[in-house]
């Protein structure tokens, strides 16, 4: 099968999973998955799999990104928060939908290699950062929606501080032995939140990371 036959087959199975927002199926369509996966794992590149990249992370399941990115019900004229930007395939899922991209990553060499996709496919609303996501980017806030695309312990407290009034975050919560994917509305008063999805995402961890 050639790379769009594939595609055309992930496109039906997410269709199947109950994913309906055209918005999202048609960025899904656009983007070249090949892109933001390693040359070894090229011929599953639209599997609908969790695959490998370095550092012992991973690019996200399609099937949850598109999952998440309905969840967040974006509007064109919104800037959003991504925590995690791995490979930046859900980054730029994201960028086809919204009026721009905070991204923040904490190995400063995927965050090149993901800025390096986002320029070869002229993805110029993309706003890419190496540091620490778990403290979000409060030169930046507020945000209307913040996706956190790593498993936080708790739902993180900065991150909450940085979000509208009114605004959602989706965030994967827990530790190794099981995580759900929160949906957090913030209120006047509070949060609200509610469970969408079990899931298993590699953790979000504090700090940036050194390498070499
Ligand atoms: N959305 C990405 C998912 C990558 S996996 C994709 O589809 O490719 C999650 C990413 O979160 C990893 O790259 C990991 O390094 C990053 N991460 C974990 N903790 C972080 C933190 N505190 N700040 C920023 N990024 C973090």
């Amino acid at each position: 099968m050639t790379n769009s036959e594939q595609k055309i087959r992930l496109l039906m199975e997410l269709r199947t999973a109950g994913i309906t927002d055209t918005r999202v199926l048609s960025a899904i369509e656009r983007l070249p998955r090949e892109l933001f996966v390693s040359e070894m794992f090229g011929d599953q590149a639209y599997d609908n799999t969790a695959l490998p990249i370095a550092h012992g992370q991973t690019i996200s399941q399609p099937y949850v990104v598109v999952f998440m990115t309905q969840a967040l019900d974006l509007s064109p004229r919104m800037k959003v928060l991504e925590i995690g930007t791995g490979s930046g395939y859900q980054t730029a899922v994201l960028a086809q939908l919204c009026r721009r991209v905070y991204t923040i990553e904490r190995y400063p060499s995927l965050l090149h290699e993901a800025e390096q996709r986002f320029a070869e496919l002229r993805l110029n609303n993309v706003t890419a950062i190496a540091g620490d996501g778990y403290k979000g980017w409060p030169e930046q806030a507020l945000f209307p929606r913040i996706i956190v695309t790593a498993a936080a312990p708790e739902i993180p407290p900065s991150l909450v501080d940085q979000l509208d009034v009114g605004g959602i975050m989706i965030v994967p919560v827990g530790g190794q032995l099981g995580q759900e994917i929160l949906r957090v509305e913030k209120t006047e008063t509070g949060i609200e939140t509610e469970e969408l999805l079990p899931v298993r995402f590699v953790p979000l961890v504090k700090g940036i990371a050194r390498e070499g």
